[in-house]
């Protein structure tokens, strides 16, 4: 890590490095007019859902179209951006945290052929491939982590539910007729890569059964140290079993400990954990990162385990919804999902939505519990 009081310098990056891993800075990319605008942007409006104009006190403005992204995307599908890019914005596109594609421009009469042009452009079945919105209160892009596809580890598809929820969410997109913005999140299993925590809504991929011993395979494929080590809740020891008259080494798993992270199959491969039956989709919701009525907040567990439902998750569609029909009806102008259930009460939020409230929603993880865990007799129903 480069720190600046560690001697590095900002302006010369590459002076006295041996190496060029890592990207390049960050301002080698502004376009022009970005460049020249740094630190002295005095406002900005979004004019109408998906375009948003800044304006610098310079009296400089530019104009900014949001399009929808996938986050799985085919080199025929970036060419394309670039192309986008190329023919209006001089080649600069940027993507927001959500993954939104923002094209940037001086000119108005730009943004609006641009606009044009891309929402023209559809896929061979018909569907819109740059839906143009994810602005101000709607519901913009679902970020959600690798799934099925690639991470070794999910509980859940990432882009599988997410593509079914935002299709049902697709009018939300492209208008801002929600009381705040809403964010919706999905990590395929607990290690989070998604940002579920911080979001209105959090699609989490859970296993619900520890993880399978290949005994064939555990000495051969795992550090079992490593493997024992990686165990938060010391569920796993070595041992030694019977295989073909021979004792081989391998690992004994205390089920009643397991909490099913999947910590040990990272370490080791011959700890299988994904199960048809016992992995699914848990819903958090009211976590967010803006200071805006109230702190940041973490999400909640408001619905402890929904099935996995391939290839369109119908359960988990219609659940978030619910969610968002409940809130978009509730809530005050203004009011996130977490804010508008913390003014109600969460027991109210229960009542209102109808979900069911089990025990499995109660925080039981020694540490945070303490910090979680309501400790007076407040209760607002
Ligand atoms: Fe892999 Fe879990 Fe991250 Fe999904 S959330 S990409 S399963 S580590
Ligand atoms: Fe331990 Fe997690 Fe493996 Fe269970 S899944 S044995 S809790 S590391």
């Amino acid at each position: 890590m480069a720190f600046v009081s560690s001697g590095y310098n900002p302006d010369k990056p590459m002076e006295g490095r041996k190496s060029d891993i890592g990207p390049r800075k960050y301002d080698e990319f502004y376009p022009p007019f970005i460049a020249k605008n740094k630190g002295n942007w005095d406002y900005h409006e979004i004019l109408e859902p998906g375009l948003l104009m800044h304006v610098s006190k310079s009296g400089d403005k530019v104009y900014t179209l949001r399009v929808g992204a996938a986050r799985l995307m085919s080199v025929t599908h970036i060419r394309e951006i670039c192309d986008i890019a190329d023919k209006y914005c001089n080649g600069f596109l940027r993507f927001t945290t959500r993954n939104n594609i923002e094209f940037m421009s001086e000119s108005m009469d730009t943004i609006k052929a641009l606009k044009a042009d891309i929402e023209a452009r559809k896929f061979k079945a018909g569907s819109n491939k740059f839906p143009v919105g994810g602005t101000g209160a709607s519901i913009s892009n679902i970020v959600h982590t690798q799934g099925w596809i690639h991470c070794h580890t999910p509980a859940t598809d990432a882009s599988g539910p997410v593509k079914a929820v935002m299709d049902e969410m697709y009018e939300e997109f492209k208008q801002m007729r929600m009381p705040a913005k809403l964010r919706i999140a999905l990590a395929c299993c607990i290690n989070m890569c998604g940002a579920v925590h911080c979001s209105d809504i959090g699609l989490v991929g859970i296993h619900r059964k520890p993880p399978m011993i290949d005994h064939d395979w555990t000495d051969r494929l795992c550090e079992i140290p490593l493997a024992v080590a990686s165990c938060p809740t010391a569920a796993v020891r070595p041992t030694k079993v019977d295989k073909d008259g021979e004792k081989i080494n391998t690992i004994a798993i205390k089920n009643e400990r397991c909490m099913y992270c999947g910590n040990c199959y990272t370490m080791c491969p011959a700890l299988p954990i994904s199960d048809g039956d016992g992995d699914g989709v848990a819903i958090m919701v009211g976590g967010k990162v803006s200071n805006r009525i109230s702190m940041p907040k973490f999400s909640k567990v408001v619905v402890a385990y929904i099935p996995n439902e391939p290839p369109r998750w119908p359960s988990l569609v219609k659940t978030v919804r619910h969610i968002v029909e409940v809130y978009a009806a509730n809530a005050r102008k203004y009011e996130r999902l977490g804010d508008w259930a913390e003014r109600i009460g969460w027991e109210r939020f229960f009542s209102l939505t109808g979900l069911e409230f089990t025990p499995h929603l109660i925080d039981d993880f020694r540490d945070p519990a303490y910090y979680t865990w309501r400790q007076s007799t407040q209760f607002k129903f």
